[in-house]
C-alpha cells in the first residue's frame, strides 16, 4: 500500500486566473466585508492551502480508503493520522478562511474558501467531510440559534473543539424526509427528549473531538405530518454539563464503495436512557427552514466534492499519459518499426484528456462564479443597495441546484475517464483514480439525490421573485453573446450559446404549461434533463467568457512566453466544450415532451412479474 505518498494535484494557475483575470475578485477586496484581504494575501492563502493538503492530506487519503473507520466499543476509530490532521488543520486556520472573525475565523470571500475546500477535498474528500459537516452545523445556529446557542456552541464548532452531523435520514425517510418518525417531547425550558434512530449520518461517531454536536429533526407531540412538522434540536453526544453520555448510541457503522475514511453511522437517540437536545432558536416548526440554510452550502460542498475529486483525476490521468509508453503515432501505424510514443500522443487520449479539462475548468469557473454571487452580496449589503444584493442572491439561489447536480455527476463521469486514460493500471490499487471513482460516486446521491436537486431547480427556484432570477440569468447570458459578436475566435459557437438560452427560456415555458396543465408527471420525467440543459449553457458560457480573457491577455504576450500555452489551452477546453454540448441543449428543448415518454406508457416497464 503506497500511503505514505502524496497524489494530489491541483491546478493553482487556473484559480488564480478565475479569482483575478476572470471574475476582478480584485474588486471586492480592500472594502467591507473583506478590508483584511488583498490579492496578495489571497494567493499565498492558496499556495499555502495546496502545500499543506499536499503534505498532509494527501499521504493519508489511500490509507483512509484501505484502513477506514473502526466501531469498536461503541466508539469509531478513524483512519491512521486523520486526528494528527484533524488538530493541523485548526492550528492553521484553514477552514475558518470564511468565517467571521467574531468566531474565531478569517472573514474572508467565499470564492476564497471554495477554492481552498477544492485543494483539501481533493487530496482527502472523506477527512474533509468531518470538518465541513462541523462548519454547516456552526452556520446553522449562528443564524438560527439563540445568543446563549451561538456563545455556547458556534466558536467551538467553528474551530475544530466540537464537530457536527446533520441527522435527517431515516430507515423509511431518504428523499421523503417529511415521514421522519424521530419524536422530541418537551421537558421544559426549551429542552426536549429526543427517541428515534438517524441512518446514514456522516461523522456520526469518530475520535477528532471530544464531543459531538448532532443537528436532529424531530417532530413535536401534535405536530403535522410532512416536513411542515419538523423542528430541529441541538443534540450533544455527551451533556455539556459534564454528567456524561446523552445517551447518543452508535449501532453501527456501513461499509461503502468509498469515502472509508468517512464513517456512516446508525445512531439510536435516546434507547439506552435519557436523550435531551434544546429546540434551534425558539420556534418549533422551523426545523426544514433552518436545516435549508446547511443543505444549500451543504449542496455546494457536494458540488465542490465533485470538482475537488474530477481535478485531481484528471491530473492523475494527464500526468501519467505523458509518461505511458504505448504503440507508435498513428501516423505511422503501417510502419512495424516506428518508435512507440507516449499514449498523449494518441488523438483519443488527447480528446479525453480535453473533456476533462474541458468539464473540470468549466465547473470550477460555475462554482467560482456562485461563490462570487455570494460575495458581491455580502459587499452590496454592506455598502447598503440591499436590491442590488437581493439581484446577487437570487442567482446564488438559482445555481445552487445547477452546482450539485452538475458537478457532482460530471466530477463521477470524469473519473470513469480518467480510468479509461490509465487502461488497465488504472483499475489497479497502484494509482488512485480507482478510489476517485469510488469515493465520487456518493455524491450524486447525498445531500438530495440528483433528482431531487432537479426538482428543485424546476419547482422552486425558476419560480422565485416571481422568475426573475431565471429572466436575469438568460439576460446576462445572451449579454456575453452580444458583447462578443466580433470576437472571430468565439464566433463559431456564439450564436450556439444564444439559441442554447432561447432554447432553456423555450424549456422553462414548458414546463410551466406542464404544471398548469397538470402533467406533472412530464416534469418529473423531463426535470433532469432541463436541469443538464441549464448547466451544459452555464458551463459553456463561463468556459467561453474565460476563453475570451485568455485570447485578450495573450494578445500581449511575446511568442515564447509559458502563459501563452495557458491561455490556448483555455480557448481550446472553452470551443470543444461548447461545440458537443451546445447542440445537445438546443435539440433538448426541441424535443421535450416528445421523447422519452415509453417510460410512462407500459405500466410494468414491460418487465412483468421477477421469477
Ligand atoms: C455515504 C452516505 C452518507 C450520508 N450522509 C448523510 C448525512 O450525513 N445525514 C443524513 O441525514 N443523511 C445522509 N445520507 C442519506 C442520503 O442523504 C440519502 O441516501 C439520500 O437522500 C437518498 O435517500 P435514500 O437512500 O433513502 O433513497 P430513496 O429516497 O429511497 O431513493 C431511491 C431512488 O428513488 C428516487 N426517488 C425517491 N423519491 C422520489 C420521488 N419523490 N420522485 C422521484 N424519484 C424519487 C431517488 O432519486 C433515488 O434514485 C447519506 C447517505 C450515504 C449513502
Amino acid at each position: 500500500m503506497s500511503q505514505a505518498v502524496n497524489r494530489y494535484r491541483c491546478d493553482l494557475r487556473d484559480m488564480r486566473f478565475l479569482l483575478f483575470e476572470q471574475y476582478g475578485l480584485d474588486d471586492l477586496l480592500a472594502k467591507p466585508p473583506y478590508a483584511d484581504w488583498s490579492k496578495d494575501d489571497v494567493v499565498a492563502v492558496l499556495d499555502e492551502v495546496y502545500r499543506w493538503s499536499c503534505d498532509v492530506l494527501g499521504p493519508i487519503n489511500a490509507t483512509g480508503d484501505r484502513v477506514g473507520c473502526v466501531l469498536e466499543g461503541g466508539r469509531v476509530r478513524t483512519p491512521p493520522g486523520f486526528r494528527e490532521a484533524w488538530k493541523s488543520l485548526y492550528q492553521h486556520g484553514w477552514r475558518g478562511l470564511g468565517v467571521s472573525p467574531e468566531h474565531g475565523g478569517q472573514g474572508g470571500p467565499l470564492a476564497v474558501s471554495l477554492l481552498a475546500g477544492e485543494m483539501m477535498s481533493g487530496a482527502n474528500t472523506a477527512f474533509n467531510m468531518y470538518s465541513g459537516l462541523s462548519q454547516g452545523v456552526a452556520e446553522v445556529i449562528e443564524t438560527f440559534g439563540t445568543p446563549e446557542q451561538i456563545a455556547t456552541y458556534c466558536r467551538k464548532l467553528f474551530t475544530g473543539v466540537f464537530a457536527g452531523t446533520m441527522c435527517l435520514t431515516e430507515a423509511h425517510a431518504g428523499s421523503d424526509v417529511g415521514a421522519a418518525l424521530t419524536r422530541a417531547t418537551p421537558l421544559g425550558g426549551g429542552k426536549y427528549r429526543i427517541e428515534g434512530t438517524k441512518v446514514f449520518i456522516s461523522a456520526g461517531d469518530h475520535d477528532l473531538t471530544d464531543n459531538i454536536i448532532h443537528l436532529v429533526l424531530a417532530r413535536t407531540p401534535d405536530a403535522p405530518s410532512g416536513t411542515k412538522g419538523l423542528s430541529l434540536f441541538i443534540v450533544p453526544r455527551d451533556s455539556l454539563d459534564g454528567s456524561g453520555s446523552n445517551h447518543v448510541v452508535t449501532a453501527s457503522i456501513e461499509h461503502k464503495m468509498g469515502i472509508n475514511g468517512s464513517a456512516t453511522a446508525v445512531l439510536q437517540f435516546g434507547e439506552s436512557g435519557p436523550c435531551v437536545g434544546e429546540l434551534v432558536g425558539s420556534e418549533e416548526r422551523r426545523g426544514m427552514a433552518q436545516m435549508f440554510k446547511m443543505m444549500n452550502m451543504a449542496r455546494i460542498g457536494v458540488g465542490l466534492q465533485g470538482l475537488a475529486v474530477a481535478g485531481a483525476a484528471y491530473l492523475c490521468a494527464l500526468e501519467y499519459a505523458s509518461q505511458r509508453v504505448q504503440g507508435a503515432h498513428i501516423k505511422d501505424w503501417k510502419d512495424a518499426s516506428a518508435p512507440r510514443v507516449p499514449i498523449i500522443q494518441h488523438p483519443n487520449i488527447r480528446r479525453m484528456l480535453l473533456e476533462m479539462k474541458a468539464r473540470v475548468e468549466g465547473i470550477r469557473a460555475l462554482i467560482i462564479k456562485l461563490g462570487l454571487h455570494r460575495d458581491r452580496e455580502l459587499a452590496l449589503r454592506a455598502a447598503g443597495d440591499d436590491k442590488a444584493a437581493d439581484d446577487e442572491l437570487g442567482q446564488v439561489d438559482l445555481l445552487v441546484p445547477v452546482v450539485k447536480y452538475y458537478a457532482s455527476d460530471q466530477g463521477f463521469q470524469v473519473t470513469v475517464l480518467a480510468i479509461q486514460c490509465f487502461g488497465g493500471a488504472g483499475y489497479i490499487k497502484d494509482h488512485p483514480v480507482e478510489q476517485y471513482c469510488r469515493d465520487s460516486k456518493i455524491f450524486s446521491i447525498y445531500e438530495g439525490t440528483n433528482h431531487i436537486q432537479a426538482l428543485d431547480l424546476v419547482g422552486r427556484k425558476l419560480g422565485l421573485r416571481g422568475g426573475a432570477n431565471f429572466q436575469a440569468y438568460l439576460a446576462d447570458v445572451r449579454k456575453f453573446v452580444a458583447a462578443n459578436r466580433d470576437n472571430a475566435s468565439l464566433a463559431p459557437v456564439l450564436e450556439r450559446l444564444g439559441a442554447a438560452a432561447d432554447a432553456l427560456s423555450e424549456g422553462a415555458m414548458r414546463l410551466f404549461g406542464w404544471f398548469q396543465a397538470g402533467k406533472t408527471e412530464l416534469i418529473g420525467l423531463y426535470a433532469n434533463r432541463f436541469l443538464e440543459m441549464m448547466a451544459r449553457t452555464t458551463v459553456s458560457w463561463v468556459l467561453l467568457d474565460g476563453a475570451a480573457v485568455a485570447l485578450k491577455a495573450a494578445s500581449h504576450l511575446p511568442a515564447d512566453h509559458p502563459d501563452r500555452a495557458f491561455y490556448q489551452g483555455k480557448l481550446h477546453a472553452a470551443m470543444h466544450y461548447a461545440q458537443l454540448e451546445l447542440p445537445v441543449v438546443v435539440d433538448g428543448a426541441r424535443f421535450m415532451g416528445q421523447e422519452m415518454r415509453h417510460s410512462l406508457e407500459i405500466p410494468d416497464l414491460g418487465f412483468g412479474r421477477f421469477e
